[in-house]
């Protein structure tokens, strides 16, 4: 508890919350064990050259910047069903792991574990969002504060909550209106679509150089699991990597399916994400072991 406490700077917006709830819980059921299942620790197996910021190294050390990647408990769970789908030893596989929601992350899972993943520091990195604007230019920052005369923590919550697809459209931060919109010709909700697409084909690309191969591709949460135009979007032109989408097999919505073509070398999945059942899992095996 104590080092949940410490942590509270790096997470203080779940941390807080978080603590209340184990001691309410602890109150209530003083016999029972309590488990933190942390979204960050699938990425712990990160090596270092992909968790460390080229910043003063001291700032690692002083301050634990580094990436620590988020939506784990996703990625891990999605996984573990593509390799079961697939009737292969997860060890012997690299999958790329797509969470799309509201907030988005993209992973790369080498033997089971994660080696790579878009979100850093906080889950601000990476992908353009819902309303956040994933990775730009760190002096925009500068820029936008000495500008509009606003605090840095005031330009990050710009960042965070009025960005992304959002700020891009004007019109939502649901994919669903942006769909809508852009079918209805406005040009700005389909430049927000083709941006967050084209983000997430950038991180499979460069997640496949670092995989080296690739056996699986997997589509998750709201978005990766509901809307066959986005899958198709993001793997139009990931043919060179031997993965083929079957746009008939793609019409599909929410159910654990193979959506690539009989002759596609890389399978590609859309599978519905189940943290609750990952964190169960996880309790599980913690609670057994001691
Ligand atoms: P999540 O954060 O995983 O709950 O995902 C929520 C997001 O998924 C929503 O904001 C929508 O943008 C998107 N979403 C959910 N259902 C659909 C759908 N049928 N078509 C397109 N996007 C969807």
């Amino acid at each position: 508890m104590s080092y949940l406490e410490e942590c509270v700077k790096l997470a203080p917006l779940h941390n807080p919350p978080n603590i209340i709830g184990i001691n309410a819980c602890k109150e209530l059921m003083p016999n029972t064990p309590m488990v933190a299942v942390f979204d960050t620790a699938f990425h712990q197996t990160m090596p270092q050259e992909a968790y460390m910021y080229a910043l003063p190294y001291e700032y690692y050390t002083e301050y634990g910047i580094r990436k620590y990647g988020f939506h784990g408990t996703s990625h891990k769970y999605v996984a573990t069903k593509a390799a079961e789908a697939m009737g292969k030893d997860i060890k012997d596989l690299n999958i790329i792991t797509c969470h799309l929601g509201n907030g988005s992350s993209v992973t790369a899972v080498k033997g089971g574990v994660s080696v790579d993943t878009s979100m850093g520091f906080t889950p601000l990195e990476g992908l353009a969002m819902g309303t956040r604007s994933g990775s730009i230019d760190p002096a925009i920052t500068a820029f936008l504060s000495k500008e509009l005369n606003l605090s840095a923590q005031e330009v990050v919550d710009v960042l965070n909550k009025k960005s992304g697809v959002l700020g891009l459209s004007g019109v939502s931060s649901d994919f669903r209106d942006i769909e809508n919109a852009a079918a209805e010709g406005n040009k700005r909700a389909q430049l927000a679509l083709d941006l967050f697409n084209y983000k997430v084909k950038q991180y499979i690309g460069s997640y496949a150089a670092v995989l080296g191969k690739v056996d699986c591709i997997v589509f998750t949460a709201g978005l990766g699991e509901n809307s066959p135009e986005t899958r198709e979007a993001v793997c139009q032109g990931l043919e060179f990597l031997g993965a083929k989408i079957d746009t008939a097999k793609n019409k599909v919505r929410g159910k654990l399916t193979e959506i690539n073509t009989d002759d596609s070398k890389v399978k590609i999945y859309t599978i519905p994400t189940d943290e609750e059942m990952m964190i169960a899992k996880d309790t599980m095996e913690i609670v057994s072991s001691k």
